[in-house]
């Protein structure tokens, strides 16, 4: 059976994702586009609009377009969104990388990813310059936001590019439908991370998806406190707060206070939230919350990993507003399902929504591939315009998730009533999510297996009170009576890893449970 979204279709204009924030940016004049919370610093929308131009302008110059691809590094900052949209606006896909990851990591991907370019965040610049030097990039292709040794200022670039770029930005030779704008990386269903080829139709069709349940206009002010480096954050926040010429509110670090101060100063209408900030709010002291003004915020949005229903209560009860569930995932750009605004009260608690305009999905036996009968659980396959182009560089990644007729199977275990709200009942992909980020499995277990001491290693995901699950190493020693600390292992692991990725609990064994082909059978760990 084919679910179908309740709502009509929307048409998704056949434009570049350039074309489609920036149309009316310049209009918009002073406006403030982003503020950052902490600096102060300003970018108005006829700045972004003129600075976008100046750096797909210069970048064009130095010969990178379509088909090139640049890292970016950095946390949120207004200018995070000049050198992305800048790069994209050039032709150019942006493969943007979490500022915490480890130099190894980031080699890893900048290789992976055929990046070209760089730019990094100033405090991120001492790892990314050993990345770059590791993945063999030309020194003069590194720019920074900012300054730091061994990189061009970012600001030479937008210098350089200003005088070229004139009136507007050109429109590459790029096929909207084809071209990649975005390239994250996503373990999937199985796996180390892989390059998402996100086109610029899926991203321009995820933008006008959301805006249907959830419009944003010129008077909304979105805090900006998940990564830009994620699909959540650079769609639903980034984009299609541009689009809407919305305000956005930087704050990097992220502190929760920091959050609730900046949410009442810029008079924040609508927040987008993962689980450990709802946790936050709803067990934060006494008065914690409610010493900040909050009067302006309308609506809490919350996706990226499972929320606990009563925790959801608690926190609505303190913000003074609801918070609605959304669903996706990367290789869907990522929005799939949404809790309309207009139907919050007809959605049942704990539900994620219902499907997104344009699209379809079907619940599926993982075993026989058929549908599972109305109201059964099973995995849930979706289809749309937003969905992924494939894995870069790995087809057989691709064939695996992204069937001929355009289903994604999801990895995900889902129930659906009869209203059309679907439930997240579990997960069945091998992903751990720790607040929401993403933590593969294989990848820890690869590294485990360069530990000198370790002959064999599993990771699992288990509940975990503050990260919502965490990873747990099953570790076979190479000398049962020399073997190394339960501490040492996990600090070992600490070192060559992004700190959300660290291994909580370490346990000993004599075999790690495989199937005939070979397989860690992960269910039995857990
Ligand atoms: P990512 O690609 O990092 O966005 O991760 C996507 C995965 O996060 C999904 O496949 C789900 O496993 C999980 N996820 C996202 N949103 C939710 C939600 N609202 N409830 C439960 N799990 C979610």
């Amino acid at each position: 059976m084919i679910y179908r979204s309740p709502a009509a279709d929307v048409e998704i204009p056949d434009v570049t994702l350039t074309e489609h924030l920036f149309a009316g940016a310049r209009a918009r004049g002073a406006k403030p586009a982003l503020v950052d919370a902490t600096s102060g610093e300003v970018l108005t929308y006829a700045e972004l609009a003129d600075g976008v131009a100046a750096v797909a302008a210069a970048l064009t110059e130095l010969g990178v377009g379509p088909g090139g691809v640049v890292a970016l590094v950095s946390h949120n900052q207004p200018r995070f969104a000049l050198a992305l949209h800048g790069a994209i606006a050039a032709g150019a896909a942006v493969t943007p990388a979490g500022a915490l990851l480890t130099a190894g990591e980031l080699t890893g991907q900048l290789v992976a990813s055929r990046a070209t370019v760089v730019v990094a965040s100033e405090a991120a610049a001492a790892k990314v310059a050993e990345a770059a030097d590791a993945a063999g990039l030309e020194p003069s292709l590194r720019f920074v936001l900012g300054e730091a040794p061994g990189f061009r200022p970012f600001a030479e670039l937008v210098a350089r590019g200003a005088a070229a770029a004139g009136a507007g930005v050109p429109r590459p030779d790029v096929d909207p439908r084809a071209a990649v704008s975005m390239l994250p990386y996503s373990s999937g269903t199985t796996g180390a991370a892989k390059g998402v080829m996100l086109t610029h139709r899926n991203q321009v069709a995820n933008v006008e998806q959301n805006a249907v349940g959830w419009p944003l206009g010129e008077d909304d002010v979105l805090p900006a406190t998940l990564p830009f480096t994620h699909c959540y954050a650079f769609t639903l926040v980034l984009n299609a707060g541009l689009r809407a010429g919305a305000t956005i509110v930087t704050l990097a670090p992220y502190t929760f206070d920091g959050f609730l101060r900046m949410a009442a100063d810029h008079r924040i209408t609508r927040a987008f939230f993962a689980p450990p900030m709802v946790l936050a709010i709803a067990t934060a002291p006494p008065g914690a919350v409610e010493r900040h003004d909050l009067s302006a915020l309308r609506v809490g949005i919350c996706g990226a990993a499972p929320l606990d229903l009563d925790v959801v209560r608690r926190a609505e009860a303190r913000l003074g507003c609801s918070i609605r569930q959304g669903f996706g995932l990367t290789e869907a750009g990522p929005g799939t399902h949404q809790t309309p605004d207009a139907e919050f009260a007809t959605t049942p608690a704990g539900s994620v929504g219902r499907l997104l305009a344009n699209t379809q999905a079907r619940v599926v036996d993982p075993e026989t591939l058929q549908d599972v009968p109305a109201g059964e659980r099973g995995e849930l396959w979706v289809r749309g315009p937003q969905i992924m182009a494939g894995y870069l560089g790995d087809p057989a990644a691709t064939a695996a998730v992204l069937l001929d007729d355009g289903w994604l199977r999801t990895g995900d275990l889902v129930r659906v009533d009869e209203s059309g709200c679907f439930w997240v009942v579990d997960r069945l992909k091998e992903m751990i999510k720790y607040k929401g980020y993403q933590v593969a499995p294989a990848e820890l277990e690869a590294l485990l297996l360069t530990h000198p001491q370790v002959r064999d290693a599993a990771v699992v995901g288990v509940p975990d009170p503050e990260g919502g699950e965490a990873p747990k190493a099953f570790v076979v020693p190479e000398d049962a009576a020399a073997a190394p600390t339960a501490d040492a292992v996990a600090a070992w692991v600490r070192e060559r890893v992004a700190p959300y990725k660290k291994i909580r609990a370490v346990e000993f064994t004599d075999e790690i449970p495989r199937s005939p082909s070979g397989k860690i059978l992960r269910r039995l760990l857990r």
